[in-house]
């Protein structure tokens, strides 16, 4: 199975127009093999030149569809605002926003109604990697989202973000990512065999221009969802170049 891989960046909270207009200029000036997906924060999305060489995303959504629901955004705003992607479930929003899981279930199935493709972010504490509960809690977030809904799973992108390895500068190497990859896929395989092996599982942590080739070799991983070096364009099309 080939899979085209996807290199994603979320900005979080950081960007301006500048930065806006750096990324544009440099990511025309390449020719990469992948996909790129751009999520700045939502005021932005609309500072990006309208024809570009990437997708944008949200990276948020408001699991309402409109209405009276403050400071939220619709997956109708942001695809006015240019947005085909929005991140659900971004660990920084599951543990400072008290994001659930069943909330996160229904921001997925709010979005793939829209027409939006839901980013997925799951992913273990330090501690309960050292509690040997990775797949439990991996095999959770996936069956709140997916067990009762396995027609969203085509319509999805995942990405492994052991969180751990955000923002830290320690990166799951390429083996721990790999094994994780393939069991999260063994799982989706419960809910629709085909989607799983179809289905594009990004990694996310730490990554930069130096770890991110050796992790893009592994079978199971389609891709990276990139934080910090994404602020970076220079670094940033590096990446993708690498994919
Ligand atoms: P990082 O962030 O690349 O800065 O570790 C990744 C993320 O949180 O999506």
């Amino acid at each position: 199975m080939s899979r085209k891989k996807l290199v994603a960046a979320n900005w979080k909270m950081n960007g301006s127009s500048a930065l806006v207009n750096m990324i544009s200029t440099t990511l025309q000036s390449i020719a990469p093999q992948v996909d790129i997906l751009i999520c700045p924060p939502a005021t932005l999305l609309s500072a990006f030149p309208t024809a570009h060489a990437f997708q944008l995303g949200g990276q948020d959504i408001s699991a309402h569809v409109a209405g009276a629901y403050t400071g939220q955004i619709s997956a109708e705003l942001l695809l006015a605002a240019g947005a085909r992607y929005a991140l659900v479930g971004h660990s920084e929003r599951r543990e400072y926003q008290f994001e659930t899981d069943q909330l996160i279930a229904a921001k997925v199935a709010t979005a793939v109604a829209a027409g939006l493709t839901p980013l997925l972010c799951i992913g273990e504490t330090l501690a309960e990697r050292q509690q040997e509960k990775t797949e439990q809690v991996i095999a959770k977030q996936l069956a709140a989202v997916y067990a009762s809904h396995p027609e969203l799973l085509q319509k999805s992108v995942l990405a492994y973000e052991p969180i751990w390895a955000i923002g830290t500068g320690e990166s799951a190497t390429p083996e721990q990512a790999q094994q994780i990859h393939a069991f999260i896929r063994a799982e989706l395989a419960k809910y629709d065999a085909d989607a799983a092996q179809q289905v594009k599982i990004l990694y996310g942590g730490s990554v930069n221009a130096e770890n991110c080739a050796a992790l893009f070799t592994q079978p199971d991983i389609d891709g990276a969802l990139v934080g910090g070096a994404s602020l970076k364009p220079e670094e940033f099309a590096q990446i993708c170049l690498s994919a």
